[in-house]
């Protein structure tokens, strides 16, 4: 098969590294890829957001399936583009997009579906908001409804904090533009997350290994937030019963529902959820592979991943033949450049790669790019290094050891991925 990778960062490249272990796959094309993705495939550059130019090039290159990493094109509808065409894409439809695009739309939906969820309104004029904070004490979160590149949740400890996140996506200065007009303000829910993967083929699913990320950006959770410091799987907090509430619950009735109404869902479905003292409920939907999770997910998937996607695809996992749960434990640990997420520096040459997959690790280029021959910085989260082992002990010790290979100017890493899991493993 002609496969397609649409994306350019960590999700992609791990979405490369496994579609190319498949014996399904003749050729790889990457749009538009990355350094890493470019000694897997051809890359050719593209706007990923245009779903006419990558509809275009799937056809002028007889792509037999596309397979769409980043949410954008998803919900900008690069789906619909092609199967109007008569192309293959595995992803939602952007109707189906939505759970993920619109936070109102989500929310409404797991209500109207009954799926556990945190208890919310929807805003889009400002008094009405206030006068709602005013009458629920925080903590309470405050989230724009759009899609916000990770940034428009706001957990508020204080009612200060939730005055001022209302202020600043409904008042003048709109900081999330169209995407924070309509404001979902919702409880605070205690517990501690996880991350789950459904292949969806609109009707049936393939439940890919439970994950954990880090999202804060130094050790012990502490700094802001980020895009993900590090991720491993499988986590532990998912027990047999949590795993089995979140396929009853959860993933089944989002199926049913989606189509039920008239969109169903084909594509990754990614749950993020609270561990509550009452059961998982859903923090959020995302309408792809998470980043980093998938770095870790994918690699320990004991079977051939294309042939999953493409089965999903054709709307046929009913007979999937999908392998047992993983054996094996996998970690990554990104390395990033200094300051960030703030501001930080590009273009710092980059060294021992090659010592660090010599190790068994998998290197994951997140944000790379080559100059004059040289592997730079482009980025704030550049590299994810990943180790995978028979337990998570030895799936970071792995990691690890090949993120000691690695230097750049300004590199920094997290040094606790996975000590929660390991926490929970001891007990
Ligand atoms: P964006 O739309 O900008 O991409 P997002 O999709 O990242 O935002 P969420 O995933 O909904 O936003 O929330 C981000 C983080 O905020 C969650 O991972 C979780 O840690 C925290 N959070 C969100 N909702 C709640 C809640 N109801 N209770 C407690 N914590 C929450």
């Amino acid at each position: 098969m002609n496969i397609l990778v649409v994306g350019s960062g960590g999700r992609e490249h791990a979405i490369a590294l496994a579609v190319k272990k498949s014996p399904l796959c003749e050729n790889l094309i990457c749009a538009p890829g990355n350094p890493g993705m470019a000694n897997l495939g051809r890359c050719v550059p593209v706007d990923v957001a245009d779903p006419k130019a990558l509809a275009d090039l799937a056809e002028a290159e007889k792509v037999d399936l596309a397979i769409i990493g980043p949410e954008i094109p998803l919900v900008a509808g690069v789906v619909d583009e092609f199967r109007a065409r008569g192309l293959r894409a595995f992803g939602p439809a952007a109707a189906a997009a939505a759970l993920e695009g619109s936070k109102a739309f989500s929310k409404n939906f797991m209500k109207k579906y009954s799926i556990p969820t945190a208890a919310f309104e929807t805003f889009t004029d400002l008094a009405s908001a206030k006068k709602f904070l005013a009458e629920h004490p925080a903590p309470i979160v405050v989230k724009a409804s759009g899609l916000a590149a990770g940034k428009g949740a706001v957990v508020c400890l204080t009612d200060k904090e939730a005055n001022d996140a209302v202020e600043e996506m409904l008042g003048d200065k709109a900081v999330f533009g169209e995407s924070g007009k309509t404001v979902v303000i919702e409880e605070f829910m205690e517990g501690e997350e996880a991350s789950l993967f459904a292949v969806c083929d609109g009707k049936d699913y393939v439940l890919l290994s439970s994950a954990q990320d880090h999202k804060r950006v130094f050790d012990g959770d502490k700094g802001p937030n980020t895009g993900g410091m590090g991720a491993y799987t499988p986590a532990p907090v998912v027990t047999p019963e949590i795993l089995s509430a979140v396929k009853s619950q959860i993933i089944e009735p989002t199926l049913k529902g989606m189509a039920a109404e008239g969109s169903p869902y084909t594509g990754v479905l990614y749950v993020g959820i609270m561990v509550t003292k009452n059961g998982p409920k859903v923090v959020e939907y995302n309408c792809r592979l998470g980043d980093p999770e998938c770095q870790v997910v994918l690699p320990v998937y004991d079977g051939d991943l294309l042939a999953l996607f493409d089965a999903a695809e054709k709307g046929e996992l009913r007979n999937f033949d999908a392998p047992a749960s993983p054996k094996m434990s996998a970690a990554i640990v990104v390395m990033a450049s200094e300051g960030y997420p703030g501001s930080y520096e590009k273009g710092k040459e980059i060294f021992g790669i090659e010592d660090a997959e010599a190790t068994g690790a998998m290197v994951v280029h997140a944000g790379t790019k080559m100059a004059d021959g040289k592997l730079l910085t482009n980025g704030g989260r550049v590299l994810g290094v990943v180790g995978t082992g028979k337990d998570l002990q030895a799936a970071l010790d792995k990691a690890y050891e090949a993120c000691g290979k690695i230097r750049f100017e300004g590199a920094f890493y997290r040094k606790d991925i996975g000590q929660k899991g390991l926490a929970r493993c001891k007990k």
